[in-house]
């Protein structure tokens, strides 16, 4: 029995002489004094005495997990050295969907005739009658929701039952789940887009083929930006569903891919349904109910989708394949798209990767075979790439204080005249990075944190983007109490915002950015004002630069192409990379033709050339040879540790064990431990050490052995990250 509970493993359990149990049933067993909720296993190879081991209380009453997602939960936690119980976790994420649905009660107008209502033995008052006016005839509401609309206290809503005005009826719990409408026709699709789409809809095909021993395959779908990448892959989920299996689809920043969702629905009838943080627990367990009943055809979710208990999946499509946020570095940590390819080999089924800038991983297995590739040379239609040219910083005269280099400045004025958008962007959330003291040189930084505090002016505060802090802004320096002497540095979006302002005086400008944008609708009605024109000049950081299509924008300017590029991260220049090409991949979808300005300081950089001359293969496969030759992911294994806790001599202390009992043989190395460069998260010290090994070596195994050996004091943490992306 596995419990959703960081335990070491499996426990045993008695099956009671009348149940009888498979693997994969949800059950309730007593584990304490409580009654916890698990799943079976498999049969236990204990001999135990029988009295030791308690009975299971429950079946509960529900279809079983089903055996790709149960070896999944084992693999998963193998390969991240996690407990397997707090990945089952991650699949159990919504206790309450293990609880019968119990229906709710609602309310309706219990009188139909005026003469009744005019009965003198009830009293009407303005309550009451707010009440009824509130309630359509058909349309029955719970007490809490009745209250709130009629805006009356919950003892209202009782009183006027009591009294007959309100008559109570069952409200059945479940989701409106309607069948995607597969049979419908798509677009005319182009001749590669076509050759594309029926190369997947026969991967799909081997699902019913009963010729084939698997289904398993991964195909990487590498199509420029604006190439109809989706619209090809839609086929692949018609006809998914057409063999009535399930499809995941999983998108980065789920919150906000208003544009995908309509276009979902324009292709199928249906909206898909969605799984992502902003939804309320009851929503959740539907959900969760939903994919483990089949009933859910197509779900779009974020990386925690990946663990949803879908009965009968039959095709993942992972969206953005390259995109770091499918990376969890907290917890389990794990990366979606590389866990969704082993879902796909347990479940046999295929997997699609779709991407205008693959990941170097997946680039080197398309080259190496192990992977598939479908390829769509242009964009759709009569849309041309966009034409890319590198500003270089060390040569525009720059005024002080200012961050629009005159060439951009003039196309901005060009592109505006000529009544087309522009999107503007700078990775850099808030109004300045850095507030320093001009007299005594004090840095504002984050008191749980290695961190600046970031200026946000729009919401009158200075916040850690790391822990979530904020306070005033202060009005004299904390360190010498000067007043006015505090002083920004460095651009946001906000301050690039109102350099804008002063250089497009007639422009219409807003800004987009994660903390810009409340929520989804908030996302929702931003695109929408882009797209019908009501925007000019769109500020923003990298939530801006994915998947969006809009017609009328034809110029994007990078503020500050380098930016990514410092810090020594082993991805920054195939981040850089991905990212910048994705920004530029918003300019010119249409019929007028785009242009991209990167403004950098450094144009001879492989990452700007490439950009520049379009050469996305050589560059990745320089990156590629660096990679193999450092011995660096995917040719060599990487794996961090991190010791964190709130007293830094203990951290310290296990940091130091650590080193002294480090695995030393051939092929292996391991840095460390040293202060990680983010040495204070969340009032924790922080530790880091990093093993590196060669290609063969058991990575694994080495750590479990490594960490075995080493007892730390209560409070202090060891996390390891196998295939780790963060380096802070
Ligand atoms: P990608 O995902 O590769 O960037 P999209 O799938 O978003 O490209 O396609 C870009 C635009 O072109 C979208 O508006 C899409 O609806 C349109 N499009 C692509 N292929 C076709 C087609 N065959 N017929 C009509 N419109 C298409
Ligand atoms: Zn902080």
């Amino acid at each position: 029995m596995l419990l959703p509970l960081p335990l070491a493993g499996p426990y045993d359990y008695l099956v009671p002489a009348d149940m009888s149990v498979s693997v994969g049933d949800f059950v309730s067993v007593p584990l304490g004094k409580r009654d916890v909720k698990g799943v079976v296993w498999g049969n236990s190879s204990y001999k135990v005495s029988d009295k030791k081991i308690k009975k299971i209380n429950a079946l509960l009453d529900i279809p079983p997990m089903a055996e790709d997602l149960r070896k999944l939960v084992d693999w998963t936690a193998s390969y991240t050295l996690s407990q397997p119980g707090s990945v089952l976790r991650m699949s159990m994420s919504v206790p309450s969907a293990l609880e019968p649905l119990k229906n709710r009660t609602g309310y309706l107008p219990a009188l139909d005739s005026s003469e009744e209502k005019g009965d003198s033995r009830i009293k009407m008052t303005k309550a009451r009658q707010r009440v009824l006016d509130s309630l359509a005839k058909d349309q029955p509401m719970v007490a809490a929701e009745l209250a709130k609309s009629a805006g009356v206290s919950t003892s209202v809503i009782r009183s006027m039952a009591n009294a007959g005005l309100l008559k109570p009826v069952t409200i059945e719990q479940k989701l409106k789940l309607e069948m995607p409408d597969w049979e419908q026709q798509g677009p005319v699709l182009s001749p590669s887009q076509a050759a594309a789409a029926s190369a997947l809809v026969k991967k799909v095909g081997k699902l019913v083929d009963e010729g084939s021993d698997t289904g398993f395959s991964v195909t990487l779908l590498d199509g420029v930006t604006g190439s109809g990448k989706t619209e090809v892959y839609f086929e692949a989920i018609a006809s998914t569903i057409a063999a009535g299996r399930q499809v995941l689809v999983l998108l980065p920043e789920i919150a906000l891919t208003t544009q995908w969702l309509e276009r979902f629905a324009a292709r199928f009838g249906v909206y898909p349904l969605k799984w992502h943080s902003g939804l309320t627990v009851s929503e959740r367990r539907l959900i969760w109910r939903a994919t483990l009943s089949d009933k859910a055809s197509v779900l779009v979710g974020a990386r925690s989708a990946l663990f949803l208990p879908f009965s009968s999946l039959g095709l993942i499509v992972v969206d953005e394949e390259h995109d770091g946020s499918f990376k969890q570095d907290d917890g389990v940590c794990y990366n979606a798209r590389d866990m969704a390819v082993v879902r796909a080999r347990l479940g046999s089924f295929p997997i699609v990767l779709s991407t205008a800038t693959p990941s170097l991983e997946t680039f080197v297995n398309v080259q190496a075979g192990r992977y598939q590739s479908l390829t769509l040379p242009e964009r759709h239609g009569s849309a041309s790439l966009p034409e890319i040219t590198a500003i270089d910083m060390r040569i525009e005269p720059m005024a002080p204080q200012s961050w629009i280099a005159p060439t951009l400045q003039d196309a901005m004025l060009a592109s505006l005249k000529a009544s087309e958008q522009i999107m503007l962007f700078l990775n850099r959330r808030g109004y300045a990075p850095l507030t320093l003291c001009r007299k005594c040189g004090y840095r504002l930084q984050c008191p749980n944190c290695t961190a600046w505090l970031v200026e946000h002016r729009l919401k009158r505060n200075l916040s850690c983007h790391h822990c979530g802090y904020s306070m005033e802004p202060p009005e004299v320096c904390p360190e010498c109490a000067t007043p006015e002497t505090l002083t920004a540095c460095g651009p946001g979006v906000e301050r690039l915002a109102e350099e804008v302002a002063e250089r497009f005086p007639q422009a219409r400008f807003e800004i987009m950015a994660s903390d810009t944008m409340q929520n989804p609708n908030a996302a929702l009605a931003l695109v929408r004002r882009m797209q019908n024109r009501e925007i000019d000049i769109l500020i923003g950081t990298q939530v801006m630069a994915k998947g969006y299509h809009f017609p009328y924008l034809t110029l994007v300017g990078v503020v500050d192409a380098d930016l990514g590029l410092s810090g020594g991260d082993l991805r920054a220049a195939e981040r850089t990379f991905q990212l910048l090409h994705q920004v530029a991949g918003r300019a010119g979808r249409a019929e007028r033709p785009g242009r991209v300005l990167l403004q950098s300081y450094r144009p001879y950089d492989p990452v700007m050339k490439a950009l520049v001359s379009g050469t996305r293969d050589q560059f990745l496969s320089a990156e590629a040879e660096e990679r193999e030759r450092h011995g660096m992911p995917p040719f060599g294994r990487l794996a961090a540790i991190i010791v964190s806790g709130s007293d830094y001599q203990e951290v310290e202390k296990a940091a130091r064990a650590l080193g002294r009992t480090a695995p030393s043989e051939n092929g292996v190395f391991v840095l460390g431990p040293a202060p990680a460069p983010l040495s204070i998260l969340r009032g924790r010290h922080r530790y880091r050490l990093l093993l590196k090994a060669h290609r063969n070596i058991n990575v694994r195994t080495k750590l479990r052995h490594w960490l075995s050996q080493v007892r730390v004091d209560r409070g202090v943490r060891i996390q390891v990250d196998v295939d780790p992306y963060s380096f802070l």
